[in-house]
């Protein structure tokens, strides 16, 4: 129509473009003033154990692992998600700093959380294709996990599959390096790229996270439910750790926990919350850590 028309003849005209590339530069700046001033914060939003959840309730005994979301509170626009500032960073060198500014906060923080019964609870950090084809990744999660005293195993590095569309070989090196610290991999949004079985085929991964567009309409038809027990069994007898995402309902919770799938995440357990927060939600109500936990750390 006429406005589509008039649309795209601005968007071809220099001054448009020109506009555009200045409003870019100047975009730039202010993320990288953002990361020095700390105004881009961590979130973090609690995984749990499926399985333990209908038998100790919602409380912290249930939460296995955090995974660390970040968010931009800005001075004068408020608190900016993610996808509004990633997709800018990941296409410029700034990814990089961003990266390592997130990953050394949710080392820190994960490295104040009291242990859960099932262990140590771990932090799950998203990762961009461009951090991952840099040679030095491995290196800077070293460094992060080392700075914050945090064991390599509780780390949890989350990639796309779409990010994984690249023929860089340093990507899967990536991967392998960090496997190799003693840390673990996610495929992140699990079922949405071009070619999933074929990702999961090739890449190195522990963890497998269904995409919650396929969780979503669990409970209205028996077709998500077939798709969602495929993923599912796939993943587990792959060896993964399967990761609902997006659940926001005690339905969808309760047909998962069906289905066997290991662990949610979504609104109905939790919402990413600051870390202050999320730290006091695991001294909340529960049981405490069970014996075995205790042994595990040689708490006596
Ligand atoms: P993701 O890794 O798939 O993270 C899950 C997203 O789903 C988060 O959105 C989370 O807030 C949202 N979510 C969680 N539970 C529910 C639910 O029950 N219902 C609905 N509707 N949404 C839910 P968020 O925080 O806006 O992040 C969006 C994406 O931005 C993330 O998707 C991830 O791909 C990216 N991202 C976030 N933080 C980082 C980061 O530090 N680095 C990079 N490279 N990407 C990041
Ligand atoms: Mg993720
Ligand atoms: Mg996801
Ligand atoms: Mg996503």
């Amino acid at each position: 129509n006429r406005a589509d028309v008039a649309l795209y003849a601005a968007k071809r005209s220099g001054r448009n473009r020109a506009n555009q590339h200045e409003g870019e530069a100047g975009r730039g700046r202010e993320l990288a003033r953002a990361i020095s001033s700390g105004e881009l914060v961590v979130h973090f939003q609690p995984v749990v154990d499926l399985q333990a959840v209908g038998a100790v309730g919602m409380g912290r005994d249930a939460i296995t692992a955090a995974e660390a979301l970040v968010r931009w509170e800005h001075p004068t626009r408020g608190t900016v998600p993610p996808l509004q500032f990633i997709l800018y960073a990941e296409s410029r060198a700034i990814i990089l700093d961003l990266g390592q500014h997130v990953l050394r906060a949710a080392c820190a923080a994960a490295a104040t959380w009291p242990v859960g019964p099932a262990g140590r609870r771990s932090v799950a950090v998203n990762v961009s294709a461009r951090e991952l084809c840099d040679r030095g990744y491995a290196r800077r999660v070293a460094e992060a996990l080392d700075e914050a005293g945090l064991p390599p195993t509780a780390l949890v590095i989350e990639v796309t599959e779409s990010s994984t569309e690249t023929d860089d070989p340093q990507l899967t090196r990536s991967l392998h390096e960090v496997r190799e610290l003693g840390a673990h991999v996610a495929v992140d949004d699990f079922g949405t790229g071009y070619s999933s079985l074929s990702r999961l085929a090739s890449l190195p991964v522990d963890v497998l996270k269904i995409d919650r567009s396929f969780v979503q309409p669990l409970g209205s038809g028996p077709r998500s439910t077939t798709i969602v027990s495929a993923i599912t069994g796939l993943g587990t007898a792959l060896g993964l750790t399967v990761v609902a995402e997006g659940i926001e309902t005690a339905a969808q919770a309760d047909v998962l926990r069906g289905l066997g799938c290991a662990r949610g995440q979504g609104y109905f357990f939790g919402r990413p919350v600051p870390a202050d927060a999320f730290a006091a939600s695991l001294h909340g109500p529960g049981a405490g850590p069970s014996r075995a936990a205790l042994d595990a750390l040689g708490a006596g």
